[in-house]
């Protein structure tokens, strides 16, 4: 009965938080949040975004129901800053999902429906909800190390070797920029690697795009996501635009799929949409109408670019500034996103936050812009003096 469950495993980074905010020191730096915040540790909302929404707010003349594909136009608008050239591929169908949560959702309950007996690689460590989504649509997971914490490597090698080795139909799962939690992506030579062993073997990419536009920019972000639409016949792609619209909890993403003919797109759309039906029946409205206002405004849309520039330029510049604080957290420089990993063991974890109210994942993992400018070096020697650097 619900009375004789077993209590859920409580999540560690949301105890995290907690333990953060009770902290008084005036010292304190949290990095544990996985949301971007700017020099004063605000997570602010854009003023695109506000401006947006003052326009919803006065011209807005329902709430009714708009359907399981949600804001249509919001979907043509988004296409091309997601797929480039491959928008007008018509082959690629996409609409509107309650975040990428919903959109990996979607993605691999239709797989599930598809090909029951496929299995999704995953490289770990990985946002750690990817496991979860994927069992709790029952199909099996295959792990291999998609990074060393110790050498601060990318485990290129090991990806390529499962990769390989996977049965046609297998679905491989990629982080299409950002890698949440390692900062660790491929480069334009290993993305046309694994594109051409997941050819090769007959493999399905699943992309989970989740930050596009905190690395390099807009189109260099998007240019693996790219290369699997060149050479690819099917491709699933969860986007969420909760980071580079910094609507976090009005939940907006989108998944697209591709086949290889527009039939098979519309009748493969057709189950996403009876399973969205199921699930939540329709994405909630406010952020995603708030970004095609944005997005059908030429000033809006510029303007958007320009905050975008400004939160990714943030996080370069604190990328640069570990790196030149020592040359073990050189790493850090040639990473991209908000995230990155410490070589810390728990314990030195624990020691950070009780010694220098410094507060971070107990894997080590570290959100770059949780740092304001003045906390830069402070937290630099403190980490050097807890790894014993
Ligand atoms: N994928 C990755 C890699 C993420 O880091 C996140 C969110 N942190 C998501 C998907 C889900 O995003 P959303 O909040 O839009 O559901």
């Amino acid at each position: 009965s619900i009375a004789d469950l077993a209590p859920v495993k409580s999540d560690s980074l949301l105890a995290l938080i907690d333990l953060a905010n009770a902290d008084k020191r005036p010292e304190k730096i949290d990095v544990g949040v996985g949301v971007y915040r700017d020099s004063s540790g605000a997570t602010p909302i854009l003023k695109v975004i506000k401006e947006a929404e003052r326009r919803l707010l006065e011209t807005q003349e329902t709430k009714s129901y708009l359907g399981g594909r949600g804001d249509v136009r919001f979907a043509e608008l988004l296409a091309p800053i997601l797929l480039g050239e491959h928008s007008s591929d018509e082959r690629i169908a996409g609409i509107q999902t309650p975040g990428g949560c919903g959109a990996l959702t979607l993605g691999f309950h239709l797989i599930k429906a598809a090909n029951p007996g496929a299995r999704v690689l995953v490289g770990t460590p990985t946002w750690p909800n990817h496991a979860p989504i994927i069992r709790g649509c029952e199909l099996e997971i295959v792990e291999y190390r998609h990074y060393d914490r110790a050498s601060r490597q990318l485990c290129f090698d090991e990806m390529a070797e499962t990769v390989k080795s996977a049965r046609p139909g297998d679905v491989v799962l990629l982080h299409g920029c950002c890698h949440n939690p390692t900062g660790a992506d491929l480069d334009a030579q290993q993305w046309a690697e694994i594109t051409a062993l997941i050819v090769g073997r007959g493999l399905l990419p699943v992309v989970d795009i989740a930050y596009q536009g905190f690395g390099d920019g807009l189109d260099p972000d998007a240019a693996g996501l790219r290369a699997i639409l060149d050479a690819c016949d099917t491709v699933i792609v969860a986007q969420s635009c909760d980071k580079n619209f910094g609507v976090y909890r009005d939940r907006v993403g989108s998944v697209w799929i591709k086949t290889a003919s527009t039939s098979s797109t519309a009748t493969a759309m057709g189950h996403i949409l009876q399973i969205s039906r199921e699930m939540w029946s329709m994405p909630p409205d406010h952020a995603a109408a708030a970004i095609r206002i944005v997005l059908d405004d030429a000033k809006l849309s510029a303007d958007w670019r320009v905050e975008l520039d400004g939160m990714r330029g943030r996080i370069a510049s604190l990328r640069q500034r570990l790196a030149a604080a020592d040359p073990q957290f050189g790493y850090i420089a040639e990473q991209k996103g908000m995230f990155s990993m410490l070589p810390v063991t728990p314990e030195q974890v624990v020691r950070l936050r009780e010694t220098h109210a410094i507060y971070m994942a107990d894997s080590g993992r570290f959100n770059i812009c949780g740092l304001s400018d003045e906390q830069v070096d402070r937290f630099a020697s403190a980490v050097l003096e807890a790894i014993g650097g």
